[in-house]
């Protein structure tokens, strides 16, 4: 036995893809670790999804719940299916039950561009993208899942839901970030999207985001208009630092961000909250390409190092923090010299070919 510390993953690989870019992500997590040597990581397997749901008649088995909390950090690969439905008609997504029951108001989602694939915009400044869209997670809009109403088959109704409490603390959140990106040299500024012009909830929002604003007073508050911020996400994406939006908004927006750097394949999530987190890529299963070996990890390994970083620094681990910052530089340096494209990028690599260019990249940095 080693005196390494441990940490504990709980590790859901889900549905659909997710079978295919789990195991890449744990082997690229162990070597990632073994070769930093500072601390060691075991993970556990848990059922949940859409094929769980389709088995077991339950989506998230209560002792999968139960291990996730009692682990480190939850990293979900994808869960649900468009077929395997709620008696209500919605879709399974046990992954959504996970930021309600964990608290988990911070989805964090990083934009940021990878040197040697094929640009989405002509313009030079978005080959170096860098941003952070921050959704809320547990409301919002979205607080009404599973609660919306239909009457007399004529009128239907969602209600959206925004609270101080969860306001106060992602702001807080994002105000944090933005110092963070500071002290590493970018402008580090905030800007809070929303539709404050026309709904109430939505001043309330921007009302408390002023407040935390004014306590946070050495970090450049903006506000902007959602409609506004999708415009300037495609006109002038380089100019975003770190933008913070309801849920839906989140939602929407960062499929829109996603494409500004490739697609779903390249885009990483972190669900954070005070005690829990959730790492997993933006995209879901996708039942299109399953089977094809065409599905790209890339977002999952760049999820595994999001959850390596904030490992580190929840216990205080440096070595766990270096094996993060070692897999996202394997990343650019595997797509740095432009030979190798991503199959969902228009390139015939497929997940066996971008793991391991990304292993062998870990393995011997440049
Ligand atoms: P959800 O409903 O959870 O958003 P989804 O099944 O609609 O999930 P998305 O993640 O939105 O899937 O992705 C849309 C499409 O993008 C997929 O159908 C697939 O063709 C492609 N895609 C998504 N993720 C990947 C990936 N990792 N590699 C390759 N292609 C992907
Ligand atoms: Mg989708």
């Amino acid at each position: 036995m080693s005196n390494l510390p441990k940490l504990d993953i709980a590790v859901f690989e889900g549905d659909g893809i997710g079978n295919e870019i789990t195991e890449p992500s744990l082997d690229l997590l162990s070597a990632a670790s073994e070769q930093t040597g500072g601390f060691e990581l075991t993970f556990k397997r848990l059922p949940a999804g859409a094929g769980t749901y389709r088995q077991e008649g339950i989506a998230l088995p209560k002792e999968s719940l139960n291990a996730a909390r009692a682990a480190d950090a939850i990293f979900l690969a994808a869960m649900g299916l468009p077929d395997v439905r709620y008696p209500d008609g919605t879709e399974v997504a046990p992954q959504l039950d996970l930021r309600f029951e964990f608290n988990l108001y911070a989805g964090v989602r990083p934009v940021r561009s990878v040197a040697g694939l094929p640009p989405v915009l002509a313009d030079p400044r978005a080959a170096a993208l860098d941003f952070v869209l921050i959704r809320e997670s547990t409301e919002g809009l979205f607080a009404s899942r599973g609660k919306g109403v239909v009457e007399n088959d004529q009128e239907a109704r969602d209600t959206q839901v925004i609270t101080r409490p969860v306001c106060e603390r992602l702001f807080d959140f994002a105000f944090d970030l933005a110092a963070k990106r500071r002290a590493a040299g970018r402008p580090g500024g905030v800007t809070c999207v929303d539709k404050a012009n026309v709904f109430t909830s939505f001043a309330f929002f921007r009302q408390i985001f002023d407040e935390r604003a004014a306590l946070h007073s050495d970090i450049d508050a903006d506000r902007a208009y959602v409609d506004a911020t999708a415009l300037n996400m495609i006109r002038r994406p380089w100019d975003l630092d770190v933008l913070v939006t309801e849920n839906m908004f989140g939602d929407i927006l960062s499929d829109l961000a996603a494409g500004l750097i490739g697609g779903m394949g390249l885009a990483p999530s972190a669900d954070i909250g005070d005690e829990h987190a959730v790492f997993q890529p933006c995209h879901g299963s996708a039942p299109d390409i399953v089977g094809q070996g065409k599905a790209n990890p890339t977002a999952m390994f760049l999820s595994a190092a999001m959850m390596l970083e904030w490992l580190a620094e929840r216990h205080s681990i440096a070595d766990c923090a270096r094996a993060g910052a070692a897999i996202r530089s394997a990343v650019d340096q595997a797509f740095g010299d432009g030979g190798l494209i991503p199959a969902d990028l228009g390139g015939s690599a497929g997940t066996v070919q971008v793991t391991q260019a990304v292993m062998t990249a870990l393995r011997t940095p440049r």
